[in-house]
């Protein structure tokens, strides 16, 4: 199984606080099956800058240890960018760091709380630039939680999304679980991962939420999330199916 969001390398951010507690997540990670994993430290949320030869060299130091440690698990290069106006200025300069620094999917994230106005007009200048955006865990923002419409839109227009496995279980309440299985349902997301940034309050839980992408909507869609976090670290083209909007019940009698 392929993690391709974690808070994983240590020091960067608000995942994991040393090279210990990092082991204890790899050994965490092994534990539910999981192979490799995208470690994708914070970029300009306004509390983190990790900038792309930071990432190569921790994951580097990470693998190192790994592997002396004899613990079977392999970390690739990936960062999670804070949409702002210079993005895609940084990501010509090659300050960005594309997933797996393969050069075709870059990590996108919104305020907890909106979608800045200018969200659009910079996923279509990424796509125009040759790389695709994937919205993470859109099913824990506000905005697009109250205006569903706003993420049919920008997956419509090419866009890529990914949502949390923690969403899935539940752990982030009920309203979030439903409108994660909306979005699944509506064709709104295409993978799967962790953001694991510790092992106790925000773990991996990969395994029991293929379980319940499995129970809700079979085990076709488990393997085409998982094909698509292979696909996504080869650098080729994801399977994705025409997005629907979601549809909110109406209150009866307002026809
Ligand atoms: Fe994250």
């Amino acid at each position: 199984m392929i993690d391709i969001h974690c808070h994983i390398l240590p020091n960067l951010d608000d995942g994991s606080k040393s090279m210990a507690e990092s082991i204890g997540m790899a050994k965490k990670a092994v534990q539910e099956g999981i192979t490799t994993i995208i470690a994708t430290p914070h970029h300009m949320n306004g509390s983190y800058e990790n900038t792309k030869q930071t990432i190569l060299d921790h994951v580097q130091a990470l693998n190192d240890t790994l592997l002396q440690e004899m613990i079977p698990l392999t970390i690739l290069p990936g960062q999670e960018v804070r949409v702002y106006g210079e993005l895609l200025d940084d990501l010509e300069k090659g300050d960005i760091l594309t997933l797996n620094d393969g050069g075709s999917y870059v990590f996108v994230e919104f305020p907890s709380g909106s979608v800045p106005r200018f969200t659009e007009k910079l996923l279509y200048d990424i796509q125009m630039s040759g790389l695709t955006p994937i919205i993470v865990h859109p099913e824990r923002n506000q905005t697009l939680m109250e205006n569903p419409d706003i993420l049919y839109q920008l997956v419509k227009k090419g866009a890529l999304t990914q949502v949390t496995a923690a969403s899935l279980t539940g752990h982030f309440g009920k309203k979030i679980r439903k409108f994660t299985l909306d979005c699944i349902a509506a064709n709104l997301t295409h993978f799967i991962a962790s953001d694991a940034h510790n092992t106790h309050n925000r773990t991996f839980l990969m395994r029991d939420a293929y379980q319940a992408v499995r129970e809700e909507f079979g085990q076709d869609l488990v393997f085409l999330f998982r094909e698509n976090a292979q696909l996504l670290v080869e650098g080729k083209n994801v399977f994705k199916d025409i997005p629907n909007r979601i549809k909110r019940k109406k209150i009866l009698g307002l026809f």
